[in-house]
């Protein structure tokens, strides 16, 4: 306990920061602190998180050393606890899927039904991703608070967003979530303002949701006001306590937002959803397939997997293509069919993909070797430089693991490696090698 006399450094100091940030601002972060105990020798200050800490400390370092105790260093003699983590309040046992009530905001939760965590097939590239979002989802505001998820288009952040939605309105059924894009989120303030109950609004956001899904955030950058009204929103709930979960196509750093908010989403696990690799893709097409009761060979799981790589959406629709004409046509899947039916998709594939076979042909073309002796173990010297060539070019245009391309050269990863170094060695003395590759090159990334 303290005595009102003895903390007056700190209420000075209070005093001192509230003419110099906003009222928000001072009710958000300076004024849930607590003294704790307040001596010549140290001020203990109780903080509802680490963030509140932060925030002083990177903020008004300087200012509480004018105020407050020093230590050795000269600076103020502060020790911080952290009010243990507490469940996140849930004052209505409302069950959320349903929601939508007449005084509260016109947003719904909408939930993707097929968006669960059971249905996202992990692999390598989100892996991390997805533990992080069980853990979240397990023990809200008490693993990692904010989660930022960002990566590229199509590759299953909304799915990982509304799988976090599923499992807490299933099993933490007294918390209330709402999942929200940017694009609702700033139509529902536009309609609050017009409607003049912006207060209702702000009052809904900031005291009646314990976790707060918020989808694709690069909408808001250039939405300076909008912005603003976020950026208060995430510091109340975070405050409280209250769980949020963000998503994004870039990472903070790069977003065209404030510092502040870009700092405020730096605080808590920023995790990157990456491209799955080949092997993943094709458990994904696979899993995707067999829901939709389409029997697909492995080695035409490959063969789209091998085409379409940037992007699960376009895996997803290339499944929903070939299981159409399949039921029309009551055929077996082919590569010839799949060619065929996907030409398009495979064509506006944003860069054609470099295949294996691709290099093959083309060194076979450019060496004058049979494709059947390269892919022979005859040790001829002309046909096993050829095939050496194309393996050192596998390696430096296809992006999979180094065991994976030697799979598909049947050979293993260290006679890939040999290969490699052989042909990087051989190249700036043999000319005429180096002008062979360098037309294989060019003609494989035309
Ligand atoms: P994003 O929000 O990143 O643009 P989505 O979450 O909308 O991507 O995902 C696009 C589609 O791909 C969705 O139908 C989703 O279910 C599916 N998807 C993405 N990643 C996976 C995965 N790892 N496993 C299963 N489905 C996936
Ligand atoms: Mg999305």
């Amino acid at each position: 306990m303290y005595s009102i006399a003895t903390c007056n450094g700190w209420e000075q100091f209070l005093e001192f920061a509230q003419s110099r940030c906003s009222a928000i601002a001072f009710g958000n972060w300076l004024a849930p602190i607590r003294v704790l105990e307040y001596s010549d020798e140290k001020v203990v200050l109780e903080v509802p998180n680490i963030f509140v800490k932060e925030y002083l400390l990177s903020n008004y370092k300087k200012d509480l050393s004018a105020f407050l105790p020093l230590n050795a260093d000269g600076d103020a003699a502060i020790e911080f606890q952290v009010i243990a983590p507490q469940k996140p309040a849930a004052p209505l046992p409302v069950t959320v899927i349903t929601s939508k009530k007449s005084d509260e905001s016109s947003v719904d939760l909408k939930l993707n039904l097929n968006y669960c965590f059971d249905t996202f097939i992990e692999g390598p590239t989100n892996q991390f991703v997805k533990s992080a979002a069980i853990g979240v989802a397990h023990r809200p505001a008490q693993s990692y608070n904010p989660l930022f998820i960002h990566g590229g288009v199509g590759l299953g952040k909304t799915h990982i967003l509304h799988s976090i939605g599923h499992h807490i309105t299933k099993n933490l059924r007294k918390l209330k979530v709402q999942c929200i894009t940017t694009e609702a989120f700033i139509n529902d303030l536009v309609e609050s303002l017009r409607n003049k109950s912006v207060d209702r609004m702000k009052r809904y956001y900031r005291s009646d949701i314990d976790v707060l899904l918020f989808d694709d955030i690069q909408f808001l950058q250039y939405r300076r006001n909008f912005e603003d009204e976020f950026t208060n929103t995430f510091e109340t709930l975070i405050n409280q306590g209250k769980q949020i979960v963000i998503t994004s196509d870039k990472p903070p750093s790069q977003l065209q937002l404030s510092e502040r908010m870009i700092a405020r989403m730096e605080w808590g696990l920023v995790a990157h959803i990456g491209i799955p690799e080949l092997e993943t893709r094709v458990a994904i097409l696979q899993y995707k397939a067999l829901q939709r009761g389409l029997r697909l060979t492995n080695s035409v799981a490959f063969f789209i997997a091998e085409h379409i790589y940037n992007n699960v959406r376009q895996l997803e629709g290339a499944i929903n293509r070939l299981s159409a004409h399949s039921r029309l046509l009551n055929t077996e899947i082919t590569e010839e069919l799949v060619e065929n039916i996907l030409k398009e998709a495979l064509q506006h594939a944003p860069r054609t993909k470099i295949s294996v076979e691709q290099i093959l042909k083309t060194v076979a073309t450019v060496f004058e070797v049979r494709l059947s002796e390269l892919k022979s173990t005859s040790r001829l010297q002309r046909i096993a430089e050829a095939r050496q060539v194309a393996m050192y070019l596998a390696c430096k245009f296809i992006k999979e693991s180094l065991t994976m391309i030697a799979a598909y050269f049947g050979r293993t990863h260290s006679t890939l490696l040999h290969a490699c170094k052989n042909i990087e060695k051989s190249l700036p003395t043999d000319l005429l090698l180096s002008r062979k590759v360098s037309m294989v090159e060019k003609s494989i990334t035309v």
